[in-house]
C-alpha cells in the first residue's frame, strides 16, 4: 500500500518541571518524522536557551502584530508572559505527512483540540508522582529563581486540574517507562483510520481485485 499518513498534532501538557522538555527532546531523538513547535513567547531566555531552539524570543508589540494577524495556531498568557505556536510551520510539516509535538499549557492544548485541526491531534498530559518531587524536580533543574519557582508551584495545581480534558494521562515516574509508554500511544494513534488517507483508495483496490479473482 502506497498511502501516506497524515502527520499528528502531538500536545504535551504537565504542571513546569514534571518532564515535558525531557520527553519531548526524547521523542525526537527516536523519530525524525516528529517535528518540534517552537512557541513565539515574551519571556526572557533563560541561560542557556538560544532564540530560534527552544522558543522565538519576541517583545509584546511582535507577538501581538503575530495574534492579530492570524499567525498563530493558539496562544494564551502564563506565569505573566504571552506564548503561542506560529502556524505556518505546523501546516507545513502536517501536509509533509510529519507529525508536530507541542510542549503547551491546557489553555492551548483546548484551542488546538477545538479547531479546524481538532481531528489530528493527540492530547497527552504528565502528571508527577508527587508534588514533592515536582518541587525537587524543578530545584533540581536550576533553571528558575526560588521566587519563580514558587510561582510555578503555585501555579500547577491549575494545570493540573485540566488533566480531565486529555486523550492519554501518564504519571511521569521512571522516565524510561514514560518515553516507552508515549512511543506507544503514538505509534497506536498514526494507525487511527482518520491519519491514514489512502486507505480508502487501498480498500478499492482489494476490491477490484476481489472480483477479478471471484
Ligand atoms: P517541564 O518541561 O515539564 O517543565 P523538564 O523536562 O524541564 O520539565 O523536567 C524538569 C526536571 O525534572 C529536569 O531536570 C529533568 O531532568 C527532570 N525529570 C524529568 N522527568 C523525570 C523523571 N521521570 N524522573 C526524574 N527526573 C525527571
Ligand atoms: P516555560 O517558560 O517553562 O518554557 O513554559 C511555561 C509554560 O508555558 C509551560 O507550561 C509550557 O508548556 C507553556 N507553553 C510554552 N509554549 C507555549 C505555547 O506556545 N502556547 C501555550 N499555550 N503554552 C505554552
Amino acid at each position: 500500500m502506497t498511502a501516506t499518513r497524515r502527520g499528528l498534532l502531538i500536545i504535551l501538557s504537565s504542571p513546569s518541571g514534571a518532564g515535558k522538555s525531557t520527553l519531548a527532546r526524547r521523542l525526537r531523538t527516536w523519530d525524525a518524522d516528529i517535528e518540534f513547535s517552537i512557541s513565539a513567547t515574551t519571556r526572557a531566555a533563560r541561560p542557556g536557551e538560544e532564540d530560534g531552539r527552544e522558543y522565538h524570543f519576541v517583545d509584546e508589540a511582535a507577538f501581538k502584530a503575530q495574534v492579530s494577524h492570524g499567525g498563530m495556531l493558539e496562544h494564551a498568557h502564563v506565569f505573566g508572559n504571552f506564548y503561542g505556536s506560529p502556524r505556518a510551520p505546523v501546516q507545513a510539516t502536517i501536509d509533509q505527512g510529519r507529525d508536530v509535538l507541542f510542549d503547551i499549557d491546557w489553555q492551548g492544548a483546548q484551542q488546538i483540540t477545538n479547531s479546524a485541526l481538532g481531528a489530528h491531534t493527540l492530547s497527552i498530559f504528565l502528571l508527577p508522582p508527587s508534588i514533592r518531587e515536582l518541587r525537587n524536580r524543578l530545584e533540581k533543574r536550576g533553571q528558575d529563581d526560588a521566587e519563580t519557582i514558587a510561582r510555578r508551584m503555585e501555579k500547577s495545581w491549575d494545570e493540573i486540574s485540566h488533566w480531565g480534558a486529555y486523550d492519554f494521562v501518564i504519571v511521569n515516574d521512571d522516565l524510561d517507562e514514560t518515553e516507552e509508554k508515549l512511543k506507544t500511544i503514538i505509534s497506536a494513534t498514526r494507525l487511527r483510520r482518520s491519519q491514514q488517507p489512502g486507505l480508502t483508495e487501498h480498500v478499492r483496490h482489494l476490491q477490484s481485485e476481489f472480483e477479478e479473482l471471484s
